[in-house]
C-alpha cells in the first residue's frame, strides 16, 4: 500500500497539468451521484401513486422525473467531455515525458531489451495512470452517496439493514479473492505481453529480410510460440476472474431472494409499509453496485501501481541506465582526436579493444581497415559517446570526451552510418532539422559537395519531395550521400563514415568517392573502408587487429610490411 500512495504521489505532478479540469469532472461527479441517489426514491412514490390512483400525483412526479432525467443527461455529457480533454492532456505529459527519458537512456539499454518492452509502456501504461485519478474520484463518491443511502436503509428498517451489511460482507469476500487472485497473475501476463509485441515489430521492421531469408514459417511458427504463452496466460487470467464474478452475481441474487422473504414477512408484520420496501429494493442494487465497483477499483490500483512503476523506472532511470555528459563546452572543434590506452567490450568476459592507442590530426582524412568483427565500428560508438570505455581515455582537442557536453560531442561528430535514418519528411525538412537556421543557398551548397544535389533536381518536388513512406524511396548510396549532407548541414567538424559494404553501383560509388573527397581538407574524416578504392584518397590508412593498432601508413607502405594488410589486399 506504501508503494501505492508514493505512485500516487509522484502521479499527481501529471494530474496537475489539468487540474481544473479534473476539479470540475469531480464536481459534476457528485452532483451525478446525488441525482441517481434521489431516482430510487421518485420511482417508488411514481409506483406507490400509480397503484394508489392519484392522478396528480403522477403527473407532476412524472414531470420532476423528467426534469432529473434531463439533469442527468447534460451533467453526464459534461463529465464525459471534460473527463477525455482531462485524459488527452495528461497523457501528453506523461508521454512526452517518457519519449524524453527514453531518447536520454544509455544505448546499452536498447541493446539488452527488445522494443517491446518501450512500445508497450508508452503505448498502454499512461493511461492506467490518468485511469486511477479518475477511479479514485469515482471511488469517493460512490462512498459517500451510498453511506448517504446505508444510513438511510437502517432509519426505514433495521432488519433490512443488517441483512444488507451481512450481504455486502460475503460479496465483499469473494471480491477480494478475484482481485487477489488477479493480481498474482497480471504482472506476469503484462511480461509475456510485452515481449510478444516485440516480435511484432521485429517483423514489421525486418520483413524484407524476413521474406528474402525465406524465414517465413520460422517466424510463424517463432511468433505462434510467443502468442500461445500470452494467450494461455491471458486464458487464465480471464477463467478465473470471470468465475468469481459469476460467484459474486450469484450470491447478489441469492440475497434478493433472501431479502424478498424478508420484505414480506416485515410487511405482514406491520414493520415495513410497501412505499419502503420499493425504495429499499431500489436501493439494493446501488448498495451491491458499490462493492462490485470498490473491486473493480483495488484492481484499477493494482493496474495503476504496475504500470506507474513501469512508468517511473523510466523516467527516474531506475531500470535504466541514463547517459552522462560532462560539463565543458566547446562551440567548435578543431579535430584532434587521441584514443589513449582504451579498453572496451561490450560485456565483463570479453574486450573488442584492449589498450588500444591512436593519434589522428585534424582535417586528416583516415582510412580504418580490418577483418569483419574486429572492432571498427565500435571504434566509432566509442568516439560518438554511444557507449563508455571500461578504461583508457579519448581526448578530443586534449580535452576527455567525458568532460565535454552532449552538445559538443553530438554538434561536433557525425556519423554516417551504412544504413542511415533517413525521416519520412521532406529532404528540406530532413537537412533543417538539424540546422533550422541554414538558408536554402547554404543548403543547396552542402548537397552539392555531397555530391547530392544533381539528383535532388531529377525528383519531381526537388528539395520539398518526401521520402520514406508514401514519398520516395532513396537508395543505399543515396541515403549515404543524404547523410553526409545533413553532417554538412549541421556542420560538424568529425564526419565518421561506415562505408556500405553491399556493393552499388559504379555510378553511385563515384558519387560517394567524390563528395568524401569534396569535403576532405575541411574536416577530420575517419571512413570504416570496405573498398581500396577508398583507401587511395586517404591520409593514412589504420590496420585494427586483436583490439589493437596492428598498423598505421599508406597502401604502399603497409602493402610491403602489414601482414594483416597484405590478407585483406588478398582478399
Ligand atoms: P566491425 O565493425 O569491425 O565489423 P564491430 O565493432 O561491429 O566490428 O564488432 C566488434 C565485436 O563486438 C563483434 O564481435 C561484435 O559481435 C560485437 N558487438 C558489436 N556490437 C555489439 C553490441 N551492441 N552488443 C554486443 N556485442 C556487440
Amino acid at each position: 500500500m506504501k508503494e501505492k500512495v508514493t505512485y500516487l504521489k509522484k502521479s499527481w505532478k501529471y494530474l496537475k497539468t489539468a487540474k481544473n479540469l479534473f476539479f470540475f469532472v469531480c464536481l459534476l461527479g457528485f452532483i451525478y451521484a446525488g441525482l441517481s441517489a434521489i431516482l430510487p426514491i421518485l420511482s417508488a412514490k411514481i409506483v406507490t401513486a400509480i397503484t394508489d390512483n392519484l392522478i396528480a400525483q403522477i403527473f407532476s412526479l412524472s414531470f420532476l422525473l423528467l426534469g432529473v432525467y434531463l439533469l442527468d443527461f447534460f451533467v453526464s455529457a459534461a463529465i464525459d467531455n471534460l473527463y477525455y480533454r482531462y485524459v488527452g492532456k495528461v497523457n501528453l505529459e506523461i508521454q512526452k515525458d517518457m519519449a524524453r527519458s527514453i531518447l536520454n537512456l544509455e544505448v546499452k539499454n536498447f541493446d539488452e531489451n527488445n522494443s517491446g518492452v518501450f512500445i508497450k509502456r508508452l503505448d498502454t501504461d499512461p493511461y492506467e495512470i490518468t485511469n486511477i485519478f479518475n477511479s479514485l474520484r469515482n471511488a469517493l463518491t460512490r462512498i459517500l452517496t451510498n453511506l448517504a443511502i446505508f444510513v438511510l436503509i437502517y432509519t426505514i428498517n433495521i432488519y433490512v439493514g443488517l441483512f444488507f451489511t451481512f450481504s455486502l460482507i460475503v460479496i465483499y469476500v469473494i471480491q477480494k479473492k478475484r482481485v487477489d487472485v488477479f493480481n498474482k497473475n497480471w504482472h506476469t501476463f503484462r511480461e509475456v505481453d510485452d515481449k510478444t509485441s516485440g516480435i511484432f515489430q521485429e517483423i514489421l521492421k525486418g520483413t524484407r529480410d524476413i521474406k528474402a531469408l525465406g524465414l517465413k514459417e520460422p517466424f510463424i511458427e517463432y511468433t505462434s510460440e510467443s502468442l500461445n504463452k500470452s494467450y494461455r496466460k491471458n486464458l487464465k487470467l480471464s477463467i478465473q476472474n470471470n468465475f468469481f464474478w459469476t460467484l459474486s452475481q450469484s450470491v447478489e441474487n441469492l440475497s434478493t431472494f433472501f431479502f424478498l422473504l424478508l420484505g414480506t414477512y416485515l410487511m405482514m408484520n406491520h414493520m415495513l409499509k410497501a412505499t419502503d420496501f420499493i425504495i429499499l429494493y431500489m436501493y439494493k442494487d446501488q448498495l451491491y453496485s458499490l462493492i462490485e465497483y470498490l473491486s473493480h477499483f483495488v484492481g484499477d490500483l493494482n493496474e495503476f501501481s504496475l504500470a506507474a512503476k513501469r512508468i517511473f523506472d523510466i523516467t527516474d532511470y531506475h531500470a535504466f541506465s541514463k547517459e552522462q555528459f560532462g560539463k565543458k563546452h566547446i562551440k567548435k572543434v578543431q579535430g584532434n582526436i587521441e584514443f589513449k590506452d582504451v579498453t572496451f567490450g561490450y560485456n565483463e568476459y570479453h574486450n573488442v579493444l584492449q589498450n588500444l592507442n591512436l593519434t589522428i590530426h585534424a582535417n586528416d582524412t583516415i582510412a580504418i581497415v580490418g577483418k569483419s568483427g574486429e572492432g571498427k565500428t565500435t571504434l566509432f560508438s566509442l568516439l560518438s559517446r554511444l557507449y563508455d570505455t571500461k578504461q583508457g581515455d579519448i581526448l578530443i582537442d586534449g580535452t576527455s570526451l567525458y568532460e565535454l557536453d552532449e552538445e559538443t560531442i553530438r554538434q561536433n561528430i557525425s556519423i554516417i552510418t551504412q544504413n542511415p535514418y533517413i525521416f519520412n519528411m521532406t529532404i528540406k525538412e530532413n537537412l533543417k532539422l538539424v540546422n533550422p537556421n541554414i538558408t536554402d543557398e547554404e543548403m543547396i551548397e552542402k548537397c552539392k559537395l555531397a555530391a547530392l544535389h544533381d539528383y535532388i533536381e531529377t525528383l519531381p518536388d526537388k528539395y520539398d519531395t518526401l521520402i520514406g513512406e508514401g514519398g520516395v524511396n532513396l537508395s543505399g548510396g543515396q541515403k549515404q550521400r543524404l547523410a553526409i549532407a545533413r553532417a554538412l548541414v549541421k556542420d560538424s567538424e568529425i564526419i565518421l563514415f561506415d562505408e556500405a559494404t553491399s556493393a552499388l553501383d559504379n555510378e553511385t560509388q563515384t558519387a560517394i568517392q567524390t563528395s568524401i573527397q569534396n569535403i576532405s581538407k575541411d574536416y577530420t574524416i575517419l571512413i570504416i573502408a570496405h573498398r581500396l578504392s577508398t583507401i587511395e584518397f586517404c591520409n593514412r590508412i589504420i590496420v585494427l587487429h586483436d583490439g589493437k593498432v596492428n598498423g598505421i601508413g599508406t597502401h604502399e607502405e603497409l602493402l610491403k610490411k602489414n601482414k594483416i594488410y597484405q590478407e585483406l589486399y588478398k582478399k
